[in-house]
């Protein structure tokens, strides 16, 4: 189609049209959200190739996520109608990494088709190491060394580069050594890990000047959304593609810098003016995206910040909606409060895909989603798995399942070996084959293996113990409350333990969606009730619409935006997060602002910040305080709005309620938030009328019963022959088990169905 060359241009104020043509030589845009960074991007690409500067495949535009890739692409694509010449390489840091590292594969001592290693493959392939070294992975976890490894790749440290300075404690310092090895055995295996897709070509570039002065020639401009968030081995390897032409663009903000903790560095943007000499500075100051209050809001908050480098932002639009500011008693009526809203958004025939739920940790979804479901409200979990097929959670409800059907047989198989029993695959086989020639079920196999030798003593010995441990488990579904019952399982299990052991990151956000998961059950007479509610939830995964609520973290929702976010949680220990406020100096707590910052310039008409008063932490029933960012937000710009009256419980939670809202004011303690505090019952109302302890519990499959199976088609003095033990002579027959003595094995216990006649 044929447009006019500069149609894209119209519209744009005249800084971002300055960034948009001055493509020659380095430009940093430096500036606040929602003024157009992402869309300057965008059109800078369209308007090198609208001008014929350059192709399309001699760009190359790096984006924070894949998703963000794929807008950016559909946006050129409708700006400059389809290119005959190719596309730009757009994509995030690890795609194109992938991308060049693979044409040139063989000059890292890799294969072309090498295999791209995800975190539990690289875990598995540390253990080996770990092992064959005689290190006790359960004194130095391998996920422990794993993060010690990225923690290396995010700096480009290769293992030779490992300085005496970053020596790890890591099993007496020996973490450099079991890098080294790591990254040999990676080579044998033709693979890389993500943190190589970066590494290894930066490596590549500097052990072949030809290779890096190719690229640098091909790709005359360089362009990086979210500059902020760049690892330093992501600044390594774009200074080194940026130093042929010095045609590079990046824009970014630093109040929005939110992944330090993943080796992310501000300083890469002060960097930039420095290795770039003669760079021009670009800064963006209107806003397009909010409304007048929601802008205030978010600038306030943010100038509490002290490592800034400042900026200001304004905005044309209308004043708008306030902020507002809603407490609830706990996080179960939140949950209602964001339910009830957005039902009334959608019968004024508000999209739904235009709402987002953005919370500060992953666990903070259940409860919204729960809620959701119930209301038959449809949305999508951005950047995750929706709660309940979360790893642990899968894991920990088979263990339930179980518990209520000891036929459950894909729940007993999921976490039969896990955590870890040394149990194999060769067990599961001996298992699944007496079970489906009894056709009994797994767990009722494995009874009657118990009682012959086709398993090793050893196997045996765990077995035993496991289904004894789900003999009790069943016969506690009588007498403990089912809340209880599933942390008993969990802990009794080892499966609590096996993650309190692990030392990766997300492991601390794994224990407690578990502990979420514990504390969902109370809403639930019974653990079959629970179960079959979950089941629902499952398939409501189904609903295919776009006009979907979005859920996500705060991280997820960097770049994006929605007319309506509802801000969820802001509450002191959860938003700060504790783990920040433990960290020394102030920078956990800036992040943790900055995080609050991108989470309010999400909204584009309506801000709504949240908090409970009570909270299960680790769980217990905690008396939450508000947020300090809460206390932060200029009075001008927000509204506190009160909970609707048939959402409390009752008076009690009015007052309260009343009390706080009353006293909203610039100070963090203020008496009613205090009074709140100390007011509120240690276990809040974790005995809801209702009664855990009754209810129909039904149990399938047989629990203590010991299995004999059909009766046996052999007879004393048979020759037999068994897949194991070999040839042998039948002594005697008891039900389906045998008792021969073999050649060679000598006399053993053994059951009909793995006994062929010889
Ligand atoms: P963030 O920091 O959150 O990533 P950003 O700076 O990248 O924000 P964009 O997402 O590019 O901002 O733009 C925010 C919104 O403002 C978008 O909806 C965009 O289309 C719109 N916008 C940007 N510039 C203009 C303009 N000149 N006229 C009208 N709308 C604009
Ligand atoms: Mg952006």
């Amino acid at each position: 189609a044929a447009r006019p060359a500069d149609s894209y241009l119209t519209g744009l104020n005249p800084e971002q049209r300055r960034a948009v043509e001055t493509i020659e030589g380095p430009l940093l845009v430096l500036a606040g959200a929602g003024t157009g960074k992402t869309r300057v991007l965008t059109t800078r690409i369209a308007h090198i190739i609208a001008t014929g500067t350059a192709f399309p495949s001699q760009i190359l535009a790096v984006t924070f996520t894949n998703k963000a890739a794929r807008e950016m692409k559909e946006r050129i694509g409708r700006l400059v109608g389809s290119v005959a010449e190719g596309m730009p390489w757009l994509g995030t840091f690890h795609s194109i990494g992938t991308k060049i590292l693979r044409r040139h594969a063989e000059l890292v001592g890799l294969r072309s088709d090498f295999t791209i290693l995800d975190t539990d493959d690289q875990i598995r392939l540390l253990k080996q190491i770990l092992r064959a070294e005689n290190i006790d992975d359960k004194r130095w976890p391998a996920r422990q060394l794993a993060n010690v490894i990225d923690s290396w790749k995010n700096r480009a440290i290769t293992p030779d580069r490992v300085s005496a300075g970053e020596a790890h404690s890591f099993a007496q310092g020996r973490a450099a050594e079991l890098y080294k090895m790591y990254q040999e055995r990676l080579k044998v295996l033709n693979a890389a890990d993500f943190g190589d897709l970066l590494v290894e070509t930066i490596r590549l570039f500097r052990e072949n000047p030809d290779v890096l002065a190719n690229y640098q020639q091909r790709f005359r401009y360089i362009l990086v959304d979210e500059y902020q968030d760049t690892n330093v081995a992501q600044y390594l390897w774009l200074r080194l593609l940026a130093q042929g032409r010095h045609n590079i663009c990046c824009v970014g903000d630093d109040d929005q810098s939110i992944y330090g903790w993943r080796g992310a560095e501000v300083d890469n943007i002060l960097r930039f003016e420095h290795d770039f000499p003669g760079a021009g500075v670009v800064r963006l100051e209107r806003n397009y995206r909010s409304t007048a209050h929601i802008l205030a809001t978010a600038s306030h908050l943010i100038a509490h910040n002290e490592g800034r480098l400042g900026k200001t932002l304004r905005t044309e639009d209308d004043p708008g909606q306030r902020v507002t500011i809603t407490g609830a008693w706990d996080s179960e009526e939140e949950a209602r409060q964001i339910g009830e809203a957005i039902e009334n958004a959608q019968s004024r025939g508000d999209d739904l895909s235009q709402v987002a739920v953005l919370v500060r940790i992953s666990a903070q979804m259940r409860e919204v989603e729960d809620r959701f479901v119930q209301l038959g409200l449809p949305y999508r979990v951005i950047g995750g798995p929706r709660f309940y097929e979360r790893l642990e959670i899968r894991d920990a409800m088979a263990y339930l399942r179980c518990v209520v059907s000891q036929a459950d047989d894909l729940a007993f198989e999921r976490i039969f070996n896990t955590p870890k029993r040394g149990l194999g695959d060769a067990t599961l086989q001996t298992m699944h084959a007496y079970a489906r020639h009894a056709g009994v079920p797994l767990m009722q196999a494995t009874r009657a293996l118990l009682e012959t030798e086709e398993l090793k003593p050893r196997q045996r010995t765990t077995l035993r113990d496991l289904i004894a441990n789900f003999d009790r488990w069943s016969r506690q579904l009588e007498t403990l409350p089912h809340t209880e019952l599933a942390e008993t399982v969990l802990e009794e299990s080892g499966y609590t333990a096996m993650w309190q052991a692990d030392r990766s990151p997300d492991a601390a956000g794994r224990l407690e969606n578990l502990k979420e998961l514990v504390r969902s059950l109370e809403e639930f007479p019974d653990l079959p009730s629970f179960l079959e509610h979950v089941s629902l939830v499952m398939e409501a995964a189904e609903s295919d619409s776009d006009a979907r609520v979005s859920i996500m973290t705060l991280h997820a929702a960097k770049g994006l935006e929605f007319d309506t976010v509802f801000l969820p949680g802001w509450e002191e220990g959860l938003f700060p997060n504790q783990r920040a406020l433990d960290e020394q100096g102030r920078a956990g707590l800036e992040e943790e602002r900055r995080l609050a910052y991108v989470g309010i310039t999400r909204a584009r008409k309506s801000a709504r910040i949240m908090f409970a008063s009570n909270r299960r932490i680790h769980g217990l029933w905690n008396a939450t305080a508000p947020s300090r960012f809460i206390d932060e937000l200029p009075e001008a710009h927000v509204e506190v709005t009160e909970a609707p009256a048939a959402y409390s419980y009752g008076g009690y939670a009015r007052n309260r309620f009343d009390q706080a809202a009353g006293s909203f004011g610039s100070t963090y303690d203020t008496p009613g938030w205090t009074r709140a505090r100390q007011n509120t019952p240690n276990t809040g109302h974790a005995t809801s009328p209702g009664g855990r302890r009754g209810g129909n519990r039904v149990i399938e499959g047989e629990i203590v019963a010991r299995s004999s199976g059909p009766s046996s088609t052999f007879k004393p003095g048979d020759r037999v022959f068994h897949q194991k033990f070999g040839p042998g002579t039948v002594e005697s027959c008891e039900g389906n088990k045998l008792a021969i003595e073999f050649d060679k094995a000598g006399r053993k216990t053994v059951v009909d169905s793995f006994v062929k006649p010889a």
